[in-house]
């Protein structure tokens, strides 16, 4: 029997946000370019499917799209910025194991300064509230960590864990996925005394997934000092993504698009065991950019679960007996950076910020052609003031 793989689906590359660690909304997608639901059928079966953008709540089709990737998988999990709050409570109505992860920066101020949504906090906050109290079952936060809103990583950990919801991590990835390159940890120890507190916190719970996270955000710890990867990356071997164009890619992390075949032109065997496919796949063993985003990482930690595992259980053994069972200076980078063997030019060198680096931001010809007379932003803001026009 075929492996079945892990999907990421990105219906768009429009988004309403203003991130300050994301350029994606100044390179929108064209909406007739984008992934129709025929394209969509053609994926194979698949054990996990996570929807993103973008932002996936502007394509108004998007109930199509779930149908569709239903029929492909038992379990689809959006990624949303969570501002759509009508269109999202719709969609769980109609889909009551959908799984819905909103991004929140941090508390209020943090929050709407880094996303720069207007009330972008209250409006993400709300949709999670009103899920909750529907008791819609599989929600979540996701918290891209950075130096401006690191200290308050725990306290939204706290908040999601009293709401009995998910909590998922990320820290500053560059790729031309998210239209930047120049994304860096400024104050790596204070950044990673965070996650050594949000660690121990998560060591401390009774629950075994949890445990897991404490790996995970252990991992980003490690990737935020520009370190190896904890585990190999098997991006496109068993994980792929999709584009608004049907372009299918090993993930998300890469400086330019990376493309093993368009889906639009071909079948997926076809384009699954093409050369081209076979040739992206030879550079991603040999790729360097040792991103721990929870893609990439998810599947590592399940196929290799012996290493988690292990930490896992040292770790829990040590909680019998300190509170404080997890400590950033396990790792022997935060160790060398505190004791002057190695110097932050040192630890910036092994980052994939570059201040020079040319972003090709993945658009066809098409998509950039409309960037010519307009931004990105303008295009995005006409394109919803009509959307709305017509919900009237
Ligand atoms: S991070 Fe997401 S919500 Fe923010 S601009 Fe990028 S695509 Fe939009
Ligand atoms: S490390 Fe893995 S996820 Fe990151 S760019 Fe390379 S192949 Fe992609």
């Amino acid at each position: 029997m075929a492996k079945k793989l892990n999907g990421t689906v990105i219906v768009t590359y429009r988004c309403n946000a203003r991130c300050s660690m994301c350029n994606r909304y100044k390179a929108p997608s064209r909406p007739e370019e984008e992934l129709t639901v025929e394209t969509i059928r053609k994926l194979p079966k698949m054990n996990f499917v996570n929807v993103t953008g973008g932002e996936p709540f502007i394509r108004q089709d998007l109930e199509d799209i779930i149908r569709e990737l239903y029929t492909k998988t038992d379990r689809v999990v959006i990624s949303t910025n969570g501002f759509f709050t009508d269109r999202i409570l719709d969609l769980c109505d109609k889909f009551p194991k959908l799984g819905i992860r909103i991004s929140i920066e941090g508390l209020e101020e943090t929050n709407n300064a880094i996303r720069g949504l207007p009330d972008g906090f209250n409006r993400g906050y709300t949709t999670l509230k009103k899920l909750v109290e529907k008791h819609h079952p599989d929600v979540g936060f996701g918290m891209t960590v950075q130096d401006r809103n690191a200290q308050d990583l725990v306290a939204l950990y706290k908040i999601s864990d009293e709401m009995g919801m998910e909590f998922a991590t990320a820290s500053l990835h560059n790729s031309f996925y998210f239209v930047e390159s120049k994304n860096i940890i400024h104050d790596r120890p204070a950044v990673a005394k965070h996650f050594e507190d949000l660690v121990n916190e998560l060591l401390r719970s009774n629950s075994p997934k949890k445990w897991f996270r404490a790996y995970f955000n252990h991992g980003l710890i490690n990737y935020i000092y520009g370190q190896p990867r904890l585990l190999p990356c098997d991006m496109s071997v068993d994980t792929f993504f999709i584009d608004p164009y049907g372009d299918v890619m090993p993930c998300n992390g890469t400086k330019d698009k990376e493309v093993m075949g368009n889906l639009k032109d071909t079948d997926w065997d076809t384009l699954w065991n093409s050369d081209q496919a076979n040739a992206v796949r030879a550079r991603v063993k040999h790729c360097g950019r040792e991103c721990w985003m929870i893609g990439s990482a998810s599947p590592a930690m399940k196929k290799y679960i012996w290493v988690p595992a292990w930490w896992v259980l040292v770790h829990k053994a040590k909680s019998l007996f300190t509170k404080h069972p997890y400590s950033m200076y396990e790792n022997k980078i935060v160790r060398d950076y505190r004791d002057g063997k190695v110097t932050k030019e040192e630890l910036d060198a092994c980052s994939t910020c570059d201040f020079s680096c040319q972003i090709d931001n993945g658009l066809s010809e098409k998509s950039k052609e409309q960037l010519e007379s307009r931004s990105g932003e303008e295009i995005v803001a006409e394109d919803l003031a009509g959307q709305m026009k017509e919900e009237n």
